[in-house]
């Protein structure tokens, strides 16, 4: 207990009338100054600055937050956190928060209404789509996440249209992942002796718990490669960055495979006991010698060879990173460079081994039980994902959010869920995507006043912030070897702000009107109370804790059952052949498909774009302690390679057009040696063009407006990065 002499226990009393007597909003600096004498309480959540959602605490002082900090028991975090996790907190009293439901009037403004109002209306609507169109009509857009919430609303209406953000960031991995592995592997930083990372930038994307690992292990000795056409943020701790041609990825990983296997410096036992595929393979790149990748990529031979020797020489505690966002959204062979990465880490003969690639700890949560309710039958999925005509390799429970003003105009999609979604600036053409607004009813579920809400949405239902709100517990997974499973939880730390809500109370009120009574029978902490049952640990522990960590559970050695190897594929084997892409008349196997566009001309370039370490992509550009850095750093510039800029007579700071057919922008340009020659790069986060959100404001520019909403047909994504640009010197007039 805090001890508390009476003289400061006055000051403090009229220091917490003071502040509970000030405005909501205030300035953060008056506030800290008012309440420094008053307790301090720690509450454990989980952060939302990304979706790495790293358990934190959250210092609260009367009733406000007054500083975050990282749970050190959490893998994520290992209790630090990034500048965005430490930023994003601040948003809760930000002034871009949409602060109560609102709905769109004839003349395209916004009225505040109740609740109730709210909820009944669009319950209302809804019955009537239902009925007329049918439960397929509904569509459940969103970013991913509450994934459980969503399904038991699609399924009692009979929808199979859950839609997800990941085909503009990573689809093309878990498509292949899934079918050649039967899961995805990660990387086991604490103990490799070579780390080779293409297309994955862990100090840009950040995950604190990553770099922590990444950074110890070359304090130990491990050698780091990073393999980018711009020296990323991690580079700058890498023994050696190798800058490649955007675009050419794929043809770098050939030429490592090739290496490997004519060299025979491969793993052959691995591959004998534990692939399938492997002759098919080769006899379909044989000729794809390192020299050939070498042309293709800008990357000497000599260097290709060197790091598959290395490489190899290393194994099984050296591998090729799996990638994210940079390698599987953004090309028109993503889906072939998701199986290269396989096919090379096989080769490594790496994958369930220690130093390798070694499975994520997992462990099984308990759910609430409900009263089995009759559902109608499901349509088929309105994206086409999964759908034998139209893109039966897509993954259906990702689906293809790009397409979704097409699938409006056909009439396939009547009412629409946006949740914490914001397509109109982060997926391709805006102006294509403003098209979400003719269906008959557009229900955004925001926090703050973003693009999407603002010119699409027939209706706003704030959600409550994430400081506000607890939500049940979730397995700790993705991108880090570990053998201990963790568990962590949302816990509320202080009361809503404003007038919102948590997702949960807003599906009961809206199916309730829809007709659809008692769907969600339970509370939050019913759901806690399920989640952890099977794990023998009490609810109160978790809500103390945040995050809990079990005995390890993950041992190396390939998954065998009855003497066979038993990965979650139909060989059992790792399978360099996937069955499913020959059905449908692509080759089984990855061999060199180009890239959709090549720049040519002497003002032609690829754009291309990625993450800094202080934005998560558009969704923290309106906070003004993050855009204070990007200030500080000039981070909303566009960057250019120096040889490339002096040829057009550009110079560093100078202001440039930017043009393809689909946008024309002016930007300033950071002038560097830093970039590969064909490429110009821009930051992910800028471009905002909602007035409500005055600090994202017109700042900088967005890679999604140069490009249009195509799909790559396997795994539908984006090809986010299959742009040719025009550059040049000036601004438009
Ligand atoms: S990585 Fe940063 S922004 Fe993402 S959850 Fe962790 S602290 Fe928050």
């Amino acid at each position: 207990m805090v001890k508390i002499s009476r003289r400061t226990f006055l000051k403090a009393s009229a220091l917490a009338g003071l502040a509970s007597s000030l405005p909501l909003i205030m300035n953060f600096g008056d506030f800290t100054k008012a309440a420094e004498l008053l307790p301090v309480t720690r509450i454990p959540t989980m952060c939302n600055g990304c979706s790495s959602t790293c358990s934190k605490y959250v210092y609260i002082k009367n009733g406000r937050v007054w500083k975050v900090e990282g749970n050190p028991i959490d893998l994520k975090s290992s209790g630090r956190l990034c500048a965005r996790g430490h930023g994003m907190a601040a948003d809760v009293y930000g002034l871009g928060r949409v602060t109560q439901p609102m709905k769109r009037g004839d003349d395209n403004t916004f009225e505040p209404i109740s609740w109730g109002q709210a909820l009944e209306e669009i319950g209302d609507k809804l019955y009537k789509i239902i009925d007329e169109h049918g439960g397929n009509s509904v569509m459940w857009l969103g970013h991913g996440g509450k994934e459980h919430y969503a399904s038991t609303f699609l399924d009692e209406i009979g929808s199979s249209n859950y839609v997800t953000h990941y085909a503009t960031c990573f689809s093309s991995k878990t498509n292949v992942w899934d079918r050649m592995v039967g899961t995805t592997l990660n990387s086991d930083f604490d103990n490799a002796n070579y780390m080779l990372f293409v297309g994955r930038n862990f100090a840009g994307g950040i995950i604190p718990g990553a770099m922590n690992r990444i950074t110890k292990a070359k304090e130990r000795g491990a050698k780091i490669v990073v393999v980018d056409p711009r020296y990323c943020e991690l580079a700058i701790i890498a023994d050696e960055w190798v800058p490649i041609r955007p675009g050419t990825d794929l043809a770098f990983f050939l030429g490592i495979a090739h290496t490997l296997i004519s060299e025979k410096l491969f793993d052959r036992s691995f591959i004998a006991n534990y692939v399938y595929g492997f002759e098919e393979f080769w006899s379909a790149n044989k000729d794809f010698t390192a020299d050939k990748a070498a042309e293709i990529t800008g990357i000497p031979a000599d260097k290709i060879r060197e790091i598959a020797r290395d490489m190899a020489h290393n194994a099984p505690k050296a591998f090729l990173d799996s990638g994210y966002h940079g390698l599987h959204a953004h090309y028109a062979n993503s889906t072939q460079i998701a199986m290269l990465n396989v096919v090379v880490n096989a080769l490594l003969g790496n994958m369930f081994k220690v130093g390798g690639l070694m499975p994520g700890a997992s462990i099984s949560l308990g759910h609430v039980e409900t009263p089995l309710r009759e559902t109608p039958e499901k349509g088929p999925r309105a994206d086409g994902a999964g759908v034998e005509e139209e893109y039966p390799t897509v993954e259906p429970g990702r689906g293809i959010p790009q397409i979704v003003p097409d699938l409006i105009k056909k009439g396939r999609v009547k009412a629409l869920f946006i949740y914490h979604y914001n397509p109109l600036r982060t997926a391709p053409d805006p102006e294509y995507q403003k098209g979400l607004k003719d269906a008959e009813l557009v229900v955004s579920i925001p926090v703050d006043w973003n693009e999407t809400s603002l010119h699409t949405a027939h209706y706003i239902l704030p959600e409550s912030y994430y400081l506000e709100r607890t939500e049940p517990p979730k397995v700790v997974s993705g991108f880090i070897a570990h053998d201990n499973p963790q568990i962590s939880l949302r816990r509320q730390a202080i009361k809503p702000v404003h007038n919102t809500l948590p997702l949960l109370d807003m599906l009961k009120g809206i199916t309730a009107a829809a007709g659809y009574y008692n769907l969600y029978p339970f509370t939050v902490e019913d759901e806690i109370k399920a989640s952890v049952k099977p794990l023998g640990i009490s609810p109160h522990v978790l809500m103390e804790t945040g995050c809990i960590e079990f005995p390890a559970n993950v041992k190396p050695g390939f998954p065998i059952k009855d003497g066979k190897p038993a990965v979650n594929t139909f060989t059992g084997k790792i399978e360099f052949s996937i069955g499913a892409f020959k059905l449908y008349g692509s080759p089984g196997v990855a061999t060199w498909v180009p890239p959709l566009v090549m720049p040519q001309g002497e003002d032609e370039f690829r754009l291309i774009h990625g993450k800094q370490p202080w934005h998560s992509h558009h969704i923290t550009s309106n906070n003004p302690y993050l855009m204070a850095i990007s200030d500080m750093y000039n981070g909303t510039w566009a960057w250019m390679n120096k040889g490339r800029a002096e040829k057009l007579g550009i110079k560093n700071g100078d202001l440039v057009t930017i043009s393809s057919e689909k946008a024309v922008k002016t930007v300033n340009v950071k002038v560097t040696e830093l970039l590969h020659p064909d490429c110009v790069w821009i930051p992910s986060a800028y471009g905002g063009f909602s007035e409500r959100l005055k600090t994202a404001y017109q700042q900088g520019i967005n890679y999604n407006d140069f490009i249009p909403a195509r799909v790559e047909p396997l795994s539908g994504t984006v090809m986010g990065q299959e742009v040719v640009v025009k550059v040049s010197k000036g601004g438009i007039s």
